[in-house]
């Protein structure tokens, strides 16, 4: 990992930065002990089985064994790669990195550096384009739409001309190679060879990051016979589930207001911004991820989703809110009339209307209860059990007891049947069924598994130094049954030879592998021992892995010389008894 990188740069960047600090400008910790907790930004849970320690400098998940130091937490929760995250972490902890390292550490940063840079570049062009004098035609269609020059510019909205290269040419023209363009979505490849423009003839909706970086493009179709849209495919830095459309924008709008608009596309982002309402984002049109969901947590937890008449109509539409509920957010529903989004409504009733309907946006719980009582007949026992059973599905995501409590007993009010029927009824649904999947869950990983006696010795060789040599007189790396753990300690040992520093932080940067970086945390995370126990507690682990080291030889043999038997070489099975005498004669 560290190749590129002199060892004592990252290791002046890890002593000058503070894990803690890095981290809570993501999500909130709380200090537990010596340590700080947080639920974990990596997998979905209720309680917080993620820790960060201020005096390791390190973090680890024990839910889904994500851990490392701040580079790889930036890493993780960026999608920054290596050289990027070291980058970064110099700057705040103000280490200059040699001009002699940086261009080569910039180069290797970075496929998504230059993404981001091809797509500032792209959209410098097709912002050119809709200035140019030839695309006064395209200005009238925007301005007929109801939005105004300073919109265009605060949005940076742009022009993909009629040609089928005429990006292309722009960009090779900056020295941007082929394969860049078609890994930014830029361009397609011809069937018969060669490549062409993605976005022709269209209006582009740049997407940026919470940084105002473009990641993407939207494209908008002034002829009507086109498909309407058609959108950037995901690359490295644009992950739809990841990104909310005008967040960059928003987000301290949203913070000031304490709640957000969530709307569909980027027309009903843009005009009603406008005019002033500025606390919104786009979903695009899909579902919110858990991703999604998170990243608007850090600016509120109170969420009002606008749907046009149609969607706010479908039973699937408002199951996927279940989500939010289990998340903590609040969630109230602002139906439009049928075929109406908020681009239209501001644009033919003024924003004044449409703040209206968000002002009476219904709770959830009132909203679906209202949508089930148009399709089920709510005095008729079938019926009564259909909307029972869909209510509770988002009741039980409550987590806390006395709002559960509360709408079951409306609920109950509402059908007209005793509580205790639809309590019997939640408690044949726990436990409760897990949130919407998201990529990071699906990439879930548990804890190592690793037997506990080398994880506590790995423990005690990285705080106290001259216990490696004790323990390397006494066990060789080979003798520690899991490749991780014998990898980590002969790397350790290699270190300590060499005196160099072992800290975890530190020595984290010499493993490519996962496994083995969550290992050091998960050992160092291992109950504390003091004195006499800890001492007792060394010796105990080192017989331990003896006894086991033992038993493995054991076995090995034992396959040995039943191959020798079957093969009748007589000689070899007799060296081996030999061996196999000796090895139990040795008593343990
Ligand atoms: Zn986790």
């Amino acid at each position: 990992m560290s190749a590129r990188i002199p060892e004592n740069l990252l290791e002046d960047i890890l002593s000058r930065i503070d894990i803690v600090e890095i981290i809570s400008a993501y999500i909130p910790l709380k200090k537990a002990g010596r340590n700080f907790k947080a639920n974990c930004p990596f997998h979905h849970e209720k309680t917080p089985s993620f820790i960060v320690s201020p005096d390791r400098q390190i973090y680890h998940c024990f839910g889904c064994g994500e851990s490392g130091n701040a580079f790889k937490f930036l890493m993780r929760h960026e999608r920054m790669e290596f050289p990027e995250a070291v980058e970064i972490l110099a700057k705040k902890a103000g280490v200059v990195l040699p001009e002699q390292d940086k261009p080569e550490a910039v180069r290797a940063a970075s496929l998504s550096t230059q993404l981001y840079r091809i797509n500032e570049l792209a959209l410098g062009f097709y912002e050119s384009n809709l200035n140019s004098a030839s695309a006064s035609s395209c200005r009238d269609y925007l301005s007929n739409r109801g939005i105004r020059p300073q919109t265009i510019k605060q949005f940076r909205l742009g022009l993909a001309s009629a040609g089928w290269d005429h990006l292309m040419n722009f960009l090779r023209s900056k020295g941007v190679g082929l394969v860049l363009m078609e890994k930014a979505g830029l361009i397609l490849p011809r069937e018969g060879g060669g490549y062409y423009d993605r976005f022709r003839n269209r209006i582009i909706f740049p997407i940026f990051d919470i940084r105002s970086r473009v990641i993407g493009f939207g494209a908008r179709v002034m002829d009507k016979t086109l498909p309407k849209y058609v959108n950037s495919p995901e690359t490295q830095v644009y992950i739809k589930g990841k990104n909310l459309f005008g967040l960059n924008l928003s987000k301290d709008h949203i913070r000031d207001n304490d709640f957000v608009v969530i709307v569909e596309g980027y027309l009903d982002f843009i005009i009603p911004y406008q005019e002033g309402l500025c606390n919104t984002v786009a979903s695009q049109g899909t579902a919110l991820t858990l991703e999604q969901v998170r990243l608007l947590k850090r600016y509120t937890r109170n969420v009002v989703m606008v749907y046009d008449g149609d969607s706010a109509g479908e039973i699937a539409t408002l199951r996927s809110l279940d989500m939010l509920i289990e998340e903590g957010m609040q969630v109230r529903i602002a139906p439009l009339p049928k075929g109406m989004d908020p681009d239209e409504t501001v644009r033919r009733e003024g924003v004044a209307v449409f703040k209206d309907k968000i002002q009476k946006a219904k709770g959830l719980f009132d909203y679906k209860l209202e949508v089930l009582k148009t399709r089920h007949n709510i005095r008729e026992a079938h019926g009564k059990s259909k909307i029972v059973s869909e209510m509770l599905s988002t009741i039980n995501r409550f987590d806390n007891a006395i709002l559960r409590g509360e709408y079951i007993r409306r609920l109950s009010e509402e059908i007209r049947l005793p509580e205790h029927y639809i309590i019997e009824e939640i408690s044949k649904l726990k436990p409760r069924t897990p949130a919407i999947s998201s990529e990071t869950l699906q990439g879930k990983r548990k804890a190592s598994g690793i037997n506990p006696a080398e994880k506590l010795l790995i423990k005690f060789m990285l705080e106290e130094r001259d216990l490696i040599d004790k323990i390397m007189q006494e066990l060789s790396p080979a003798d520690f049954s899991d490749m991780r753990t014998a990898k980590v300690v002969s790397v350790m040992h290699d270190l300590f030879s060499q005196g160099k520093s072992i800290e975890p932080k530190i020595l984290m940067n010499y493993f490519n592998e996962d496994e083995a970086s969550q290992l050091v945390c998960e050992s160092m995370f291992m109950p504390e021992f003091d004195g006499k126990d800890r001492e007792k507690a060394v010796n105990d682990c080192i017989s331990r892995i003896k006894v086991q080291r033992l038993k493995s030889r054991r076995e090995h043999l034992h396959m040995q010389i039943k191959s020798a038997q079957s093969s009748g070489d007589e000689q070899r099975l007799n060296n081996l008894m030999k061996e196999f005498y000796n090895l139990i004669k040795k008593g343990d």
